[in-house]
């Protein structure tokens, strides 16, 4: 009976409550008091050549940290090589942040941000021969008809709970710690940046992390709980 019991617990215990999902229809929280975090990361290329920021990619994989990487067209391409090298680490994900990352995906025409949307989606499904489920707006701008479309397609749209502000060059890897630690509450997702643009997030991420686990917090892929 008690087995029964303990049995009976651990799949309550285990089943995900709903994403938390804001009006406008994007998730930013995971729904969950318990002690989970997603951890994700912008993979996007701008203006100039963007490639992995190796040292959070060491730390990810050394430890074994599921995480979500939301890839854009332009760095998928350039970085295919490597990306296909992670795959063999399956609590890596990779998913869906746009074809050209055009800031604004609010002006642009439905045609053309389904060409962002799928074109992008047909690029990741050819380098790791997966489907994506997860779309990121390009600097978080979007209208209601964009999620709409999202949606249509098959997407759910996955921001986050608070900004870390890794992209600021002036953030110090002290003051990043600091504000993700004081900000993280059951159930946050977390954005960083794996492009090279996180200037200090590879020196933060480990003591994050392990302060975090010591909360007893634990990591999970956005697949396995959205
Ligand atoms: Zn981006």
């Amino acid at each position: 009976m008690l087995k029964y019991i303990t049995a009976v617990l651990l799949v309550l215990l285990t089943m995900s409550a709903p994403a938390q999902q804001r009006e406008d229809g994007i998730i930013t929280g995971l729904g969950s008091d318990k002690k989970i975090i997603a951890l994700t990361f912008d993979a996007c290329e701008t203006k100039t050549p963007s490639y992995f920021d190796e040292k959070i990619l060491s730390f990810l994989i050394n430890n074994k940290i599921p995480a979500a990487i939301f890839l854009s067209g332009k760095f998928a391409v350039r970085n295919e090589s490597r990306i296909k090298q992670l795959l063999k680490y399956n609590f890596l994900e990779f998913e869906n942040h746009s074809l050209n990352h055009i800031q604004h995906s609010e002006k642009l025409s439905d045609l053309d941000f389904t060409k962002e949307l799928k074109g992008n989606e047909t690029v990741i499904k050819n380098i790791t021969g997966r489907h994506t489920r997860f779309f990121r707006f390009p600097a978080g701008n979007y209208n209601k008809q964009k999620v709409k479309l999202c949606r249509d397609n098959g997407y759910e749209v996955v921001h986050w709970t608070f900004a870390s502000g890794d992209p600021d060059k002036n953030i110090s890897a002290k003051k990043l710690i600091s504000w993700v630690n004081y900000k993280t509450k059951p159930g946050s997702i977390l954005i960083f940046h794996i492009n090279g643009r996180g200037y200090r997030t590879g020196e933060a991420l480990p003591v994050i992390i392990s302060r975090l686990k010591k909360l007893g917090y634990s990591f999970v892929k956005l697949e396995d709980v959205i």
